[in-house]
């Protein structure tokens, strides 16, 4: 499901027992609720609700739904002082990456959000709180404790955002549906040497399905060969050429940032703050536009096979891009 820009997943167990894999957007909880009550029924509520990392896209509705549904909430732990209120992440570049979602990334919330008595850390382990047959890998460099997930018999990967689908920094790419392989969003990711490993870990699973915080879910061949172009160039393609974080990696601990390198100077001139606005309009129009199209479409979404419209009978679908349809699974709840 996509909340504005952002994915989240619902994942289930062969038995109809499931979790939530990241929560939106803040304001999202209701429409997730709804979307979780239409796939899984009333009184099924998830076993845990796990996230990839802290930043406010991803977690959005975590603390809502943890309450609603009084589930836990698991994260890494390098992750914590962002989400129990230690810490703030270090300061987004948005001189990096270009595009409007790059110049708008100073008008996103930064400071932590306070999940504290509702926190908890994934197993030293490996294994997946409420999931049966999947692992978590610590895949930082996005942020610090940031993990993906992976099963194991289908090679199923749920990235977050070590890598994008899409390319995050352009306002056009999130809101179209092209799939493409591209680095992390470059405004949030203040350690690119630890981000090329991620990426490197992450290839080497050979993931045949693989589904990012941002972008459409890729597989086969098209995800192998686009995955080993940007591991093999990974700092021509994703790194960017300047930007605060690009010689020297924000420094963090178990108990917050650190260290930062001093700021450069923003290239983006006041033109494009301007330009910048305008685009804001336009995402709005876009995410408007969106939702007129899906409540047209909703009648036909129903009997498509992979809609989370349809009441789950038995084994839950995979993810299945080919023969999915974009609009089923992202916007009916934009
Ligand atoms: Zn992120
Ligand atoms: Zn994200």
């Amino acid at each position: 499901m996509k909340t504005v820009f952002v994915n989240l997943y619902f994942v289930a167990n062969p038995d109809g027992s499931w979790v939530l894999i990241d929560t939106g957007v803040p304001g999202s909880a209701t429409k997730i609720k709804q979307a979780a009550e239409e796939i899984f029924g009333k009184d099924n509520r998830p076993q845990a609700i796990l996230l990839t990392h802290g930043h406010f896209d991803h977690t959005g509705a975590a603390k809502e739904l943890a309450e609603e549904w009084k589930a836990p909430i698991y994260a890494h732990p390098l992750e914590l002082p962002y989400l129990t209120g230690l810490s703030s992440y270090p300061p987004p570049d948005s001189s990096v990456g270009g595009g409007a979602m790059a110049y708008m990334a100073f008008t996103y919330p930064k400071k932590p959000i306070n999940l504290k008595d509702k926190i908890k850390v994934l197993p030293n382990d490996g294994s997946v709180p409420g999931l049966q047959g999947w692992r978590w890998l610590h895949t930082p460099g996005h942020s610090p404790g940031h993990v993906s997930f992976y099963k194991d018999e289908d090679r199923t990967l749920i990235v977050g955002d070590a890598f994008c689908t899409c390319h995050a920094e352009s306002a056009i790419s999130v809101f179209s549906n092209k799939r493409e392989v591209h680095g992390p969003p470059a405004y949030f990711t203040p350690d690119w040497g630890s981000a090329h490993h991620s990426v490197e870990k992450l290839n080497d699973l050979n993931p045949e399905v693989a589904a990012s915080g941002h972008g459409m879910p890729m597989r086969g061949s098209e995800l192998k060969s686009q995955l080993d172009r940007l591991v093999h160039d990974f700092w021509m393609v994703a790194v960017p050429k300047h930007g605060r974080y690009v010689h020297e990696p924000a420094v963090m601990d178990e108990s917050g940032v650190v260290s930062v390198p001093p700021p450069v100077s923003n290239p983006v001139p006041k033109v494009l703050a301007v330009a910048g606005a305008v685009a804001a309009a336009g995402l709005a129009w876009a995410a408007f536009s969106n939702r007129k199209n899906s409540s047209q479409q909703k009648h036909a979404s129903q009997n498509r096979p992979y809609s989370h419209n349809r009441v789950m009978q038995g084994t839950p679908p995979g993810i299945d891009p080919n023969q999915d349809d974009p609009q089923a699974h992202t916007n009916n709840y934009p």
